[in-house]
């Protein structure tokens, strides 16, 4: 006999747990079904997002970061110091010490709002009956709901003739558990992981070379970012090869060749380690039985429509597995909407103000559209700018570099997007994203009284500017 629960979630990731957690709130009889096993060999409920991806590789830049301030900008300060070392073993143990306070926190979410864990492998069968392949032991159990949202996330893309070895040619997974620094390092893909990682061993002292086939860096973002990004990582001693695609790499004594092509030719590179970071695919393996009646999309990603319905009824799917942004926040966001709308009550997500952030220093963040964007999209529209040189807080605390930059729509001045490289771009962007979650103009931003002194008066200046009436600043 199968157990009967309201609502099935498979995946217990940022997408996956959030929903169940959401939807117990909602009163249903929730289960969560999800097969990541911790370092330890236990159950660790949080997906990629907490145990791979999103926490342990800001622990390692946050720890990094340490080291290389310590070595490089404490001397402006005054301060100085003999014999700087890193004990990447510590470093490394302070990261899986914060995974696991974050993975047992979700399993205590699950217990305080009484959710059934089931730690295993889910498999959807027709009519919403759930197939678990316990991971102790093997057991198999059968569930089944009124409802199933499916969040099986997603898993690195692997390049033809380039085999992870899980040692030398390594995956975030391995990247984040390097056991000393390698002394070079190459990275294909100059995306936001190989610049967050490839930035972690650069700091700790690796020579970190990242190989992109694209021409352009990092061509997601605005390009007044990208570009001055690119020469801040630079300076930072990222070698950054453009139009440069890798065909192949081996591993040879010890060492990893890379072949690659670039505009002289053919040539070879050798490493010491590869870290591959080229992308990330949805993961359905073993997800669907083939009566489940859930299609896939022609890139595999599970079919959904614009309020995460796949093709099977009652059955949802949110996250990295579907389309979108495979970013932890968008997933999450899906999962109180599905779970809300299975509760019968109104939700909706603005994927336009989803925000984008890369943590590297000094971080990126964006959200809405790029000037290239309204410029191929036609739209009539203006710029302000602000230069965090010119801003006192960000002088008084060594962070100089970069810029917010903010586009209004010319006639209404809504805001229709805003871009910053600079420190703690990741925490001012929010009140970016909520300007533009109300449709907030420039001229509202530029109305708010922001504290002195602070970062965030750069975004106030930037949106005075779009008005040519900054005050620290030509117009
Ligand atoms: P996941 O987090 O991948 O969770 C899916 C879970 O489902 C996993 O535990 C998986 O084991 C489980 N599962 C899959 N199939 C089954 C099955 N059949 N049965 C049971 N369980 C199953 N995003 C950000 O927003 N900010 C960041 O700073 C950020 N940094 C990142 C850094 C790195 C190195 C990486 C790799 C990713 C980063 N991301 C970041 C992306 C973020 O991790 C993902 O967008 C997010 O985890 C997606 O959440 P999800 O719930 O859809 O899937
Ligand atoms: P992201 O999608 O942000 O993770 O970035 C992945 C990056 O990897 C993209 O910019 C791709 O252009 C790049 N890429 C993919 N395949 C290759 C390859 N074979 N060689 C070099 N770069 C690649």
């Amino acid at each position: 006999m199968a157990e009967k629960f309201d609502l099935i979630v498979i995946g217990g990731g940022p997408g996956g747990y959030v929903a169940a957690i959401r939807a117990a709130q909602l009163g249903f009889k929730t289960a969560c079904v999800d097969m990541f096993t911790g370092k330890d060999g236990k159950p660790a409920p949080g997906g990629t997002c907490l145990n791979v991806g999103c926490i342990p590789s800001k622990a390692l830049l946050d720890s990094s970061k340490h080291y290389h301030h310590l070595q490089h900008d404490y001397g402006a300060h005054g301060i100085s110091m003999k014999d700087t070392a890193i004990d990447v073993a510590t470093m490394i143990a302070r990261k899986d010490g914060i995974v696991k306070k974050l993975t047992g926190g979700v399993t205590q979410l699950f217990k305080g709002n009484k959710i059934a864990y089931y730690h295993g492998k889910g498999r959807l069968m027709a009519g919403r009956q759930v197939q678990v392949t316990l991971s102790d032991g093997g057991e198999i159990q059968q569930l089944e709901a009124d409802n199933v949202i499916l969040a099986s996330g997603s898993v690195p893309i692997q390049i033809p003739n380039v085999e992870f070895d899980g040692k030398y040619i390594v995956d975030n997974v391995g990247a984040l558990d390097f056991d000393s620094v390698p002394a070079t390092l190459g990275v294909i893909g100059a995306g936001v992981i190989g610049l967050e990682l490839g930035s972690v061993w650069n700091r700790l002292g690796s020579e970190v070379t990242l190989l992109e086939a694209l021409p352009d860096f990092l061509p997601i973002a605005d390009r007044d970012v990208s570009k001055q990004a690119a020469r801040e990582f630079k300076k930072q001693g990222l070698d950054i090869r453009l139009g440069t695609l890798v065909k192949s790499a081996a591993v040879k004594k010890n060492k990893v060749i890379v072949n690659l092509e670039d505009k002289n030719g053919e040539s070879q590179l050798t490493f010491d380690r590869l870290l591959v970071c080229v992308g990330r695919k949805a993961y359905t393996e073993g997800l669907l039985d083939e009566d489940s009646g859930v299609q896939l999309t022609a890139n595999g990603q599970i079919q959904v429509d614009d309020q995460s319905r796949t093709t099977a009824p009652g059955v949802w799917a949110i996250g990295d597995c579907v389309r979108g942004p495979m970013l932890a926040h968008k997933a999450s966001e899906e999962g109180i909407a599905v779970a809300e709308l299975i509760a019968g009550k109104p939700a909706h997500i603005h994927f336009d103000t989803v925000p984008w952030v890369v943590y590297t220093e000094p971080e990126i963040a964006w959200v809405g559209k790029t000037e290239q964007e309204l410029k191929d999209a036609g739209v009539d529209y203006k710029t302000g700018s602000f230069p965090f040189a010119a801003n006192g807080r960000a002088l008084a605390g060594g962070n100089p570099a970069g810029l917010v930059k903010m586009l209004a729509d010319a006639e209404t001045d809504e805001i229709l997007g805003v871009h910053i490289l600079g420190a703690n771009a990741s925490e001012l962007i929010s009140e970016c994203v909520v300007a533009m979650e109300f449709q907030g103009s420039s001229e509202d931003l530029a109305r708010i009284v922001h504290a002195h002194p602070t970062l965030s008066e750069a975004v106030h200046e930037a949106a005075l500017h779009v008005d040519k009436r900054a005050i620290h600043r030509g117009n």
